[in-house]
Order: structure tokens, then C-alpha cells, then sequence
């Protein structure tokens, strides 16, 4: 899983545990989620019994997101196998597979007439492909049924198992995003049952195989400057298309704690770094997630398909139109 932070400040006081509180720096205020087009995704979600990363991480951005008809759907449920120490979706014994998913989830997003969406989903450690044919059958259901909205997938690491990575490209993502989420040195702390070398292995798949990848990190977890520079290296080198930084924010008081607010300029500075290492599209501030803007991807991802050879550039006029 990816994403996680609260609204509501980092160590907040409790009742049972009154303590000075804890201020976000003023470039992480955020508005209280409204608006039309907030409440019509909010509706649909409800009426099909879809989840969303927005909400199950508590998305600062989900007003501004939803209110863009932007959101990421999660699919395989809400209950994840494994417990990142960074995130908040519930950890236990998720329930059986719903077959239907995939259909549903079609049907909410193709009315919409979104140009592009994110799909994610919890680890299931507990399925023998880790959930790999559920997400190659929601990845065709979208592309039977919203042909012109090009899918991002941001897919868990499968435990390595390569094979189920290919189910997923087999299904032909437009993207395929798996996060990183952090520096090597502290990726056993931080993500507890993954490891650094076998998500990169993930990602270094995906490129192998054509695809137009894409991974994200927190920053302010303890790791240096320096550090978040060598794995930016790592991922030039390896042709990565695009890459997210935002600042991790902690969901509640048994997660990881902040070790520091990364100033806007930093996260300028490394956009920089990325885009000179040749990454063609970094998105990076305090705010970012790792589906954050990534609606306003969906020209570049046409355009980098039609580079490729992979959509002619009769539809690439389709889709920049
Ligand atoms: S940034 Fe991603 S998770 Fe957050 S509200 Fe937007 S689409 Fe949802």
C-alpha cells in the first residue's frame, strides 16, 4: 500500500493522553473536503460498496482530488495482510474475493468520462497470486469499458513473484506504478514484511518489459538528502517515466513519527535533481501522494504510448482533443 496521512495534525492530543499539540507547518493546511463534485463521487462510491485510498488513508487532497473527479480506487477490499508502519489501512484477515469487483468497478468509473484513473489495492499476502488475476480482470473491465481513459495501476510487490507481475502488464496497464516508499537503509523499518532490493526488482520488470513505470517515496521518515539523491540515480538509470515525493504525515500515534518537515524548497530542489537524471515527470511538494495529479498525466502518458509506437497518433489526437 501506498499513502497515508491524516487531516487532523500529526500527535494530536487524546483524552487519556492530553500533550502540547503538534503543528503542521502552514504549506500542509488543508481545506476541509466539500464541494459538487466531492459529494457526487462520494455518492456513487457508496452506492456500489467501492473503497478508495482516499478515504481509507485519510487523503488530505481528497477535496480538491474528488472535486477534479480524481480518485483512487482500492480494490481486494480494506483489510491488508501486512502492517507498514507508515500507513493506515487496516491490517488483519481480509475477506474472501469478490469475483464482482471488477465489473463494479467499471461501472462506477466509466460514467464519470475521466481521462485517466489510479486503481490500487491492499497486499494479499494471503492469495496464491496475491491477487493478480483480480487485477488483470479489473484492468480489462476498465479498458472494455472506458476505452479512451487511459489506468494507472500502483500494484503491491506480490512477494516478488515475477510471474504475477506479468499477469498484471499481460492486461496492458497504461502505467505501472509500485512505490518504493523509501530509502534502502530504512525500508525494513518503515515497511516492516518488503524489502527495498524486491521492489526495485518489481519496478525493474515492468520497465523490462516496456511499461511506463512509475514509484513514489515519503520524505521525513529520518532519511538524508543524500540518500533520496542515490535512489533518484537508481531510478534514472533504470528509465523510470515518472516519480512522486510528498512529505509523510503520521496517521495516528502508533505510526511511525514525522522526523521532520521537508521545506517546499527541498522538495523544488529534487524535482530538479530527478528531471536532470532524465525522469520525465516528477511531481514533488509537502502535499503530493502518490496519485496526486496524476489526471493531469494522462496527456503525457498518450503522448510517451505514441513515442513508443504502443497507440497510433490518430488516437493520440483523440485523447489530446
Ligand atoms: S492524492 Fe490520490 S489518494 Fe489523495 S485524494 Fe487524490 S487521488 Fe485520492
Amino acid at each position: 500500500m501506498t499513502i497515508r496521512l491524516p487531516i487532523v495534525d500529526a500527535a494530536a492530543p487524546t483524552e487519556a493522553q492530553p500533550q502540547p499539540r503538534r503543528r503542521h507547518p502552514e504549506w500542509l493546511r488543508v481545506k476541509m473536503p466539500g464541494g459538487d463534485g466531492y459529494r457526487e463521487i462520494h455518492g456513487k462510491l457508496r452506492q456500489l460498496g467501492l473503497n478508495t485510498v482516499c478515504q481509507s488513508a485519510s487523503c488530505p487532497n481528497i477535496g480538491e482530488c474528488w472535486n477534479h473527479r480524481a480518485l483512487t480506487i482500492m480494490i481486494l477490499g480494506d483489510i491488508c495482510t501486512r502492517s507498514c508502519r507508515f500507513c493506515d489501512v487496516k491490517t488483519g484477515r481480509p475477506l474472501p474475493v469478490d469475483l464482482d469487483e471488477p465489473r463494479r468497478v467499471a461501472a462506477m468509473l466509466a460514467p464519470l468520462e475521466l481521462t485517466h484513473t489510479v486503481i490500487t489495492s491492499v497486499d494479499r499476502d494471503d492469495l496464491a497470486d496475491g491477487g493478480a488475476a483480480i487485477w488483470a480482470a479489473t484492468l480489462e473491465a476498465c479498458h472494455r469499458a472506458a476505452p479512451s481513459m487511459t489506468v494507472e495501476v500502483l500494484v503491491p510487490d506480490f512477494k516478488g513473484a515475477l510471474h504475477d507481475v506479468d499477469t498484471v502488464l499481460d492486461a496492458d496497464p497504461d502505467v505501472f506504478a509500485h512505490n518504493l516508499e523509501t530509502v534502502p537503509r530504512l525500508s525494513r523499518e518503515v515497511r516492516v514484511q518488503a524489502r527495498y532490493d524486491r521492489s526495485f526488482a518489481v519496478l525493474r520488470r515492468a520497465r523490462g518489459r516496456g511499461a511506463l513505470t512509475k514509484t513514489g517515496l515519503m520524505l521525513g521518515l529520518g532519511e538524508e538528502i543524500a540518500e533520496v539523491k542515490d535512489v533518484i540515480d537508481q531510478l534514472g538509470d533504470l528509465g523510470l517515466t515518472i516519480l512522486t515525493l510528498g512529505q509523510y504525515l503520521q496517521p495516528s500515534k502508533k505510526h511511525l513519527e514525522i522526523a521532520r518537515y521537508v521545506h517546499p524548497d527541498e522538495f523544488a530542489d529534487l524535482k530538479d535533481y530527478a528531471l536532470a537524471r532524465g525522469i520525465a515527470h516528477v511531481e514533488s511538494g509537502p502535499l503530493v501522494r502518490s496519485s496526486y495529479h496524476a489526471e493531469g498525466q494522462a496527456q503525457l502518458i498518450r503522448r510517451l504510448q505514441a513515442d513508443r509506437g504502443q497507440i497510433g497518433f490518430a488516437s493520440l489526437g483523440k485523447h489530446l482533443a
